[in-house]
């Protein structure tokens, strides 16, 4: 089968000829791959990025968003069967450690994760686990959800932390209205009653954040006004969530200002330091809240959302041989919604 191939950190992918995967286990599942994402984490690994963290050894196949048609199933699945149109959780887990009986599958102590520590949906077709597969509605294709299997999966984790403590009349700030963003609104707006404020520097974002149902959009700018809008619209407190789909850039400095007493600020986007005096932390009881991928359940709920059409997503196809396209695109910030290959 055709496969797109890390053989060298800092080099491009190459397109080449492996096997396909084969049944080994009796709770083995080959899916024939409909589409899989193209992730930023992709270019990262590329970079090397990853290199110490999988230990993954080289040649491999990337790509870690993956949707598709069941091909092959070990002796002991029951309840799927081949043609069965299905998306993966992005890990493959044991189901019998402490995480996994608590449903928490992204810390699973004997997991694999196709396509940064194992071959992953860069391919034809690819190795998952029983565990891992939740089959579509009728009304969904590969090609439309594949990039919810980790980014959307991520957005639906936070939002859905969030929700769950938020009350009628409660405020939530999202920061951010990208590629993650812009399904955490979809998903706040369909599991939450709070009022949603987003915030964003590009006005496109706003426009988008404001048709998917968000109360009040604000543009953030070089200075902090934006700051005392947000605290204007909450009465001068601040809002009880603030999920931040950014962490970068100063995000965390201004998104702290608008946490109201004891509210929650969940870290969802990676890359600038938490700096915040300590006394900050205990006079206020504000709480920090770190946020990975997400539960096999969270995966179900967001599949559920996206059959009711109250999530959708806007990808850009490529064939699988156009891999480079697509990365490149993706570097060059030139890709309107999430990139997916297409074998
Ligand atoms: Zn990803
Ligand atoms: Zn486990």
């Amino acid at each position: 089968m055709k496969v797109a191939r890390v053989v060298e950190y800092h080099k491009p992918l190459q397109l080449q000829e492996a096997p396909e995967p084969q049944i080994e286990g009796p709770l083995d599942v080959i899916v024939k791959i409909g589409a899989a994402g193209v992730c930023r984490t992709d270019i990262h690994i590329l970079e090397g990025q990853w290199e110490s963290k999988s230990g993954v050894t080289l040649p491999y196949t990337i790509g870690h968003e993956n949707a598709g048609w069941i091909h092959k199933l070990g002796d002991a699945v029951t309840g799927l069967k081949v043609g069965d149109k299905v998306i993966l959780h992005p890990l493959v887990t044991c189901g019998l450690c402490r995480a996994c009986r608590f449903g928490d599958d992204v810390h699973c102590e004997n997991s694999a994760f196709p396509g940064i520590n194992a071959d992953g949906g860069y391919a034809e077709y690819l190795k998952t686990g029983a565990r891992s597969v939740i089959k579509l509605d009728d009304s969904l294709e590969p090609a439309d959800v594949a990039a919810l299997a980790d980014a959307g999966l991520t957005a639906y984790h936070a939002a859905a932390k969030a929700a769950k403590i938020l009350r009628p009349g409660n405020f939530c700030i999202c920061i951010g209205a990208g590629g993650l963003g812009h399904i955490g609104i979809q998903v706040m707006k369909a599991i939450s009653a709070a009022t949603l404020i987003v915030i964003d520097q590009n006005a496109d974002a706003l426009k988008l954040a404001k048709e998917l149902g968000a109360d009040h959009v604000i543009q953030s700018g070089e200075d902090d006004s934006f700051v005392k809008q947000v605290k204007d619209l909450t009465g001068g407190k601040g809002a009880e969530a603030v999920i931040d789909f950014v962490c970068e850039g100063g995000s965390m400095k201004t998104g702290v200002q608008m946490l109201r007493q004891a509210g929650n600020y969940y870290v969802v986007g990676y890359g600038e330091n938490l700096n915040i005096p300590t006394i900050d932390v205990i006079s206020t009881e504000i709480n920090f809240i770190g946020n990975l991928v997400g539960s096999y359940n969270d995966l179900q709920e967001l599949m559920i959302l996206a059959a009711q059409g109250k999530v959708t997503l806007h990808t850009s196809k490529y064939k699988l041989d156009d891999f480079q396209q697509a990365i490149d695109d993706l570097s060059a910030g030139k890709v309107r919604g999430r990139a997916i290959l297409v074998p």
